[in-house]
């Protein structure tokens, strides 16, 4: 259920809503807007009926919640907005996400840093742990990775962006990701996502390779649910019948996707494509959409990259690229928010 308080509602009016949501038992999760305040009432729903809320002070009306996603549906609140490192993502705000695949070395992690840096990236990407399709492939330098990462952080200023892909790593991830991500292979790790969702760190949640919109946004809930409001939705390409390409990169979801949610959407055009050359043309058209980010891949020599070479982008040439990303999104109403605020 949604109770949406007056415009002119106290404090207290929204506090007493609350205590009486959880005095049945059921979770309450404020918003507060500009104008009105929104309280999401997460439990039984037939106990929440019966506390006769739309008679309570200050609510103008209580409205159920039809789809299975409580927390993430766009029924809750106005689009999120969320700051991370001081760089913006969401609403009028875009984000642009570059960095290599894997932490490979700190010549590479720091070459690469340095020049997404210089071509206005907003945050630096690169795995420590990779989910790779075979257990015999190099499988991320782990802590080493996480104290590179640390290490171009410290140098560039660049928020990092890195998976973590079990639980029993969130201590050392904790200390370095300013965003978590959540491969594809674990969106539907459901123990994972309710410990991040408890550490309230904001999280990059890649749709799997065979997941439907609506869940993606279920998985999305597990976070939510354990009240971390900081969750990005990320399209990286579907498998479909198509074998020119890795995957096919579902663009209608961008938009689809903000009509049922109020969740920033980023898009990856380097892993859906799997080659270089398409990257480009999928970042334009994804910035165009009205995508609020694009994590790409950036290499300093992607001919030598461990992984997921064929796909990234040639640092030097990333300023460029930024560039015109840049404009695209300008065409959908968004700014690039690659400074601190
Ligand atoms: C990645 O971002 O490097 C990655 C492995 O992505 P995905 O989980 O989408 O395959
Ligand atoms: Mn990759």
């Amino acid at each position: 259920m949604m109770i949406v308080m007056k415009a002119g509602a106290t404090e207290d009016q929204v506090q007493a809503v609350i205590d009486r949501i959880e005095s049945c038992g059921a979770r309450a999760h404020p918003s507060r807007g500009e104008e009105v305040t929104v309280i999401g009432a997460v439990g039984d729903r037939e106990h929440v009926a019966r506390l006769g809320l739309e008679r309570a002070p200050g609510v103008e009306q209580v409205v159920p919640i039809l789809k299975p996603y409580k927390l993430a549906s766009s029924q809750m609140r106005e689009p999120s907005v969320l700051e991370i490192g001081g760089r913006r993502i969401g609403g009028e705000h875009f984000s642009l996400i570059a960095g290599p695949c894997t932490v490979e070395s700190r010549d590479q992690t720091l070459t690469a840093a340095r020049l997404v840096s210089a071509g206005g990236a907003s945050l630096f990407r690169g795995g420590a742990y990779k989910p790779r399709s075979s257990p015999y492939s190099f499988q991320g330098l782990g802590q080493e990775g996480l104290r590179l990462l640390a290490e171009a952080k410290a140098e560039t200023g660049l928020p990092i962006v890195t998976e973590l892909m079990d639980a029993r790593d969130v201590e050392p991830v904790l200390q370095v990701a300013d965003v978590i991500q959540v491969g594809a292979r674990n969106m539907q790790n459901y123990a994972l996502l309710a410990e991040i969702g408890r550490t309230g760190r904001p999280v990059l949640l890649k749709r799997g390779l065979s997941a439907t919109l609506e869940e993606l946004l279920m998985a999305a809930e597990y976070v939510l649910k354990e009240g971390n409001p900081n969750v990005l939705l990320c399209e990286r390409g579907i498998r479909t019948f198509e074998t020119a390409y890795r995957f096919t990169l579902d663009l209608t979801a961008v938009p689809v996707l903000k009509e049922l949610s109020h969740l920033p959407v980023v898009v990856d055009p380097s892993h859906a494509a799997g080659r270089r050359s398409l990257v480009e043309p999928l970042s334009l058209a994804a910035a165009a959409a009205g995508a609020d980010g694009i994590i790409v891949e950036v290499h300093p020599q992607p001919d030598e990259a461990i992984c997921d070479g064929p796909q990234q982008l040639y640092a030097a040439e990333f300023a460029e690229y930024a560039e015109k990303v840049e404009r695209a999104a300008a065409l959908a109403g968004k700014v690039l928010s690659n400074m601190p605020a």
